[in-house]
């Protein structure tokens, strides 16, 4: 059944070109949405509630939230 709950149109992107892997972004998020596995940081999008912190917070900018046109 597709989630209808809390859905906005909206994803986080990780621009991974970008990230350098400091890990700083997951301590910042109040909703446990950001992890790191190694060096891959995880974005879990099901957590997500596009708040921007981690966005805010990122200091290379590679993060960012894209906005669905619907
Ligand atoms: S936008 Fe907010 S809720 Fe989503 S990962 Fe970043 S800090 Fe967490
Ligand atoms: S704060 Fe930015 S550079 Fe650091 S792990 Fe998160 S996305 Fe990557």
């Amino acid at each position: 059944m597709p989630s209808a709950v809390k859905r906005p149109n909206k994803t986080l992107l990780l621009d991974r070109d970008k990230c350098i892997s400091c890990a700083g972004c997951v301590g910042t998020c109040p909703d446990l949405a950001l992890d790191m596995f190694g060096v891959d940081l995880q974005v879990f999008q099901d957590k997500c509630t596009y708040c921007t912190i981690c966005v805010r917070f990122c200091p290379v900018g590679a993060l960012s939230i894209e906005k669905s046109k619907l």
